[in-house]
């Protein structure tokens, strides 16, 4: 089976068309500036090189039509007709308590979607754009899955994902703790079994994506049952440019004293906040690492506060799973900066944590990082959401037939 997975944002649009026999990707690429100019980036399997060029996209149908016409292309494309396409995978990132798994798309599951914008203003209108695109330009015959960011969280027990605050809030407008990167924590907690050649069923594990967002996630016995981004992606670590978990007051306190309404300092805290804010340098933990090279305060403090943050959740995790098999860091900055891992896991030899310096050198590379003697396994494990979109679309469409 071939599947075409698709992550449609507001002006952009990612694809992979992936092999499911052999798990090859077969092309990836990128859409930008639709809607303003139009732009693709193209790279197909066993050609060396990308394929750029300014196509112009109006609508994210236009960006849809620009993917066909180069997957197909005689010198760019991988195959000969848009029918070789089985089925397509829809990243969607929320699915409220609608969505515990991904779903075969419906007229229902889109109502669903729908409902469930005011919870994702800036994600899920562009995600169902991108929905609507592709049965547009492909027809009604080509299956089609919604793969949320939500739906592995959706097993947090209630007084893990309530706030304290009055229950009718939850009861009225569903606000709660919904956690986001749901593909990635799912993939690499299986990923992890796999490594440890147990069932994931007898394992307790802490998954840390920690990329330009972050969050972590407790994973007992297979299922998630804490994470630390919450309501919005807002919460949890402070993150690129997010702030993480403040002291609610804060907001209030700026609106006054910087004469902004809430929606400005939310943007604050979404944007220049985070290590950018803190550092003044950048939100790019490279950016970051070069400014500590030299000396820069703000950036150690940046840094700083990033490891301490998450060395805090892992304790907290580790305090409510009663224990864990393993600790997994994935995304850009858990698959690459040995520093981060480092001085997240120093100190943590009483709860038998304990990286091999040697083994912590490699970047971006599956591979258990720890001393033989340690308890707890610490894994770097390469993320890949488009990979678990395609299997989670090949197992829905082919249950469906
Ligand atoms: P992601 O959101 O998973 O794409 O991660 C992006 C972030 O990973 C970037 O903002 C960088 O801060 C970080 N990153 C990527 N490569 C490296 C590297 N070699 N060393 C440190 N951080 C890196």
């Amino acid at each position: 089976m071939k599947v075409l997975v698709i992550n449609a944002g507001s002006s952009s649009l990612k694809y992979q068309l992936i092999d499911m026999d052999s798990k090859n990707v077969m092309a990836k690429g990128l859409c930008e500036r639709i809607g303003i100019d139009g732009r693709l980036t193209h790279e197909a399997d066993g050609k060396e090189g990308k394929y750029k060029a300014e196509v112009p996209m109006k609508t994210h149908a236009e960006a849809i039509k620009a993917v066909l016409d180069i997957l197909t292309n005689a010198e760019w494309g991988v195959i000969a007709d848009m029918k070789e396409i089985d089925a397509v995978g829809h990243r969607v990132v929320h699915g409220g308590e609608y969505f515990a798994d991904s779903v075969v798309i419906t007229e229902k599951v889109l109502k669903a979607i729908e409902d469930c914008v005011p919870l994702a203003p800036l994600h899920n209108p562009p995600n169902l754009i991108g929905i609507h695109a592709c049965q547009d330009v492909m027809g009604p015959n080509v299956p089609m899955v919604a793969v949320f960011d939500t739906a592995f969280h959706q097993t947090m027990p209630q007084s893990h994902y309530m706030y304290a605050i009055p229950y009718e809030y939850y009861e009225k407008y569903k606000i709660r703790r919904y956690g986001f990167h749901g593909t990635s924590h799912r993939y690499v907690s299986q990923q992890a079994a796999e490594m440890l050649g147990r069932p994931i069923e007898d394992l307790k594990i802490i998954t840390c994506h920690l990329g330009n967002g972050s969050s972590i996630t407790a994973i007992d016995r297979g299922k998630s049952i804490d994470t630390s981004m919450g309501f919005t992606p807002l919460d949890g670590l402070p993150m690129g440019t997010r702030s993480g978990n403040i002291d609610p007051a804060i907001i209030e306190f700026l609106c006054e004293h910087e004469h902004k309404n809430a929606a400005e300092v939310i943007e604050i805290l979404n944007k220049k906040s985070g290590m950018q804010g803190i550092s003044g340098v950048s939100s790019d933990f490279r950016d970051l690492d070069n400014a500590i090279d030299e000396g820069n305060k703000r950036a150690i403090l940046a840094k700083d506060m990033f490891n301490i943050s998450v060395k805090k959740i892992i304790g907290s995790y580790i305090a409510e799973m009663g224990g864990v098999d393993a600790i997994v860091f994935t995304a850009g900055v858990g698959e690459n900066d040995r520093s981060v891992r480092w001085d997240i896991c120093e100190h943590l030899e009483y709860l038998g944590v304990k990286i091999d310096p040697e083994k912590n050198k490699y970047r971006g590379r599956q591979m258990d990082i720890s001393i033989d003697w340690a308890r707890v396994r610490v894994l770097v494990i390469p993320t890949n959401e488009e990979l678990v979109i395609a299997q989670d679309t090949e197992r829905l469409v082919s249950e469906a037939q």
